[in-house]
């Protein structure tokens, strides 16, 4: 059972969560729970619920959210967006609120690693003068990084 701590709730994190893109559908959610039914990774880790993790965004519970491991476990099949009969789109809600945990510093070290490697090289592997030697006595192209491309996307 999650614990509510009225003092820790953010009244304006659902209006915050619906204002980015991919949370515009949060607030009309009716909770009928279609979006849990479908979702594979619920049936194996159960503190991951779609119902749950709206009403959770509804409540303001903000702190639980952008710091716990859960959000980060959708798999992004887009079932639950599939089911919705209001069109809340869960799977683009998650990745609002992944966004807004990324911005607080909240992502997990792996990921932040690979938009630093994105960032800097433009890819998640570096491509070293070694492979570059390799490739040109196979008779391929250099490999340029374009890492500005990238840097505009993050
Ligand atoms: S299926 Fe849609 S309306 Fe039903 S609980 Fe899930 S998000 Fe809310
Ligand atoms: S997109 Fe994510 S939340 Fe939706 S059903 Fe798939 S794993 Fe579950």
């Amino acid at each position: 059972m999650t614990r509510i701590n009225l003092n820790e709730l953010d009244p304006s994190f659902k209006f915050k969560v619906a204002s980015s893109r991919g949370g515009e559908g949060l607030q009309s959610c009716y909770a009928c729970k279609a979006c849990t039914a479908a979702c594979p990774i619920e049936k194996t880790v159960k503190r991951y619920d779609p119902r749950k993790i709206i009403r959770m965004a509804l409540l303001g519970m903000k702190k639980e959210l952008l710091e716990s491991d859960f959000i980060w476990l959708c798999s992004s099949c887009y079932s639950c967006s599939e089911v919705c009969p209001q069109d809340v789109r869960f799977t683009d809600v998650i990745y609002a609120i992944k966004n807004l945990a990324s911005s607080e510093a909240c992502a997990p070290s792996g990921l932040s690693a690979q938009k630093g490697l994105l960032k800097d090289h433009g890819r998640l592997y570096e491509v070293s003068d070694f492979e570059n030697e390799k490739r040109t006595k196979l008779g391929l192209p250099p490999i340029v990084e374009h890492p500005e491309d990238y840097e505009r996307l993050l």
